[in-house]
């Protein structure tokens, strides 16, 4: 992952890139887990792929393994985080909620305290 140039004013980039502090839950090449900042449920986590994706839209910018991978990696994370069970949410476009524009997943576990954004 990480063809696509980064984006210097986005705040994913600049946290993949170790120029914004977080709670990084789980790693691996490309991908960060971390805790959300104003988090919505009991446990809330995002996921980011190091690629500045602007959209779910644009998904189809990652390779098939790729994207196979962001996926196990959704699903590990969650296990790591001890949830059996838990909400997905993604947000496409502004219009839809979505605020960062850097492909990420919301995980919502335990109880839901509101929708994200
Ligand atoms: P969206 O509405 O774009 O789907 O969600 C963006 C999420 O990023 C929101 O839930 C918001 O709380 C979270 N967020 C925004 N800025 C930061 C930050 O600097 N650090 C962390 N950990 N989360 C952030
Ligand atoms: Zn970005």
């Amino acid at each position: 992952m990480g063809s696509l140039p980064r984006d210097p004013h986005c705040i994913f980039c600049k946290i993949h890139a170790g120029e914004i502090p977080s709670t990084v839950v789980n790693r691996a090449d490309g991908l960060l887990a971390i805790e959300d900042i104003n988090p919505r449920a009991d446990v809330h986590l995002l996921v980011i792929p190091e690629e500045h994706i602007e959209t779910f839209r644009d998904i189809a910018h990652l390779s098939e393994p790729e994207a196979k991978r962001m996926l196990d990696f959704v699903a590990e994370s969650a296990k790591q985080a001890g949830l059996e069970e838990y909400r997905l949410m993604i947000f496409c476009g502004a219009g839809a909620g979505q605020t960062v524009p850097h492909l990420h997943w919301h995980i919502l576990g335990g109880r839901f305290h509101g929708i994200p954004g």
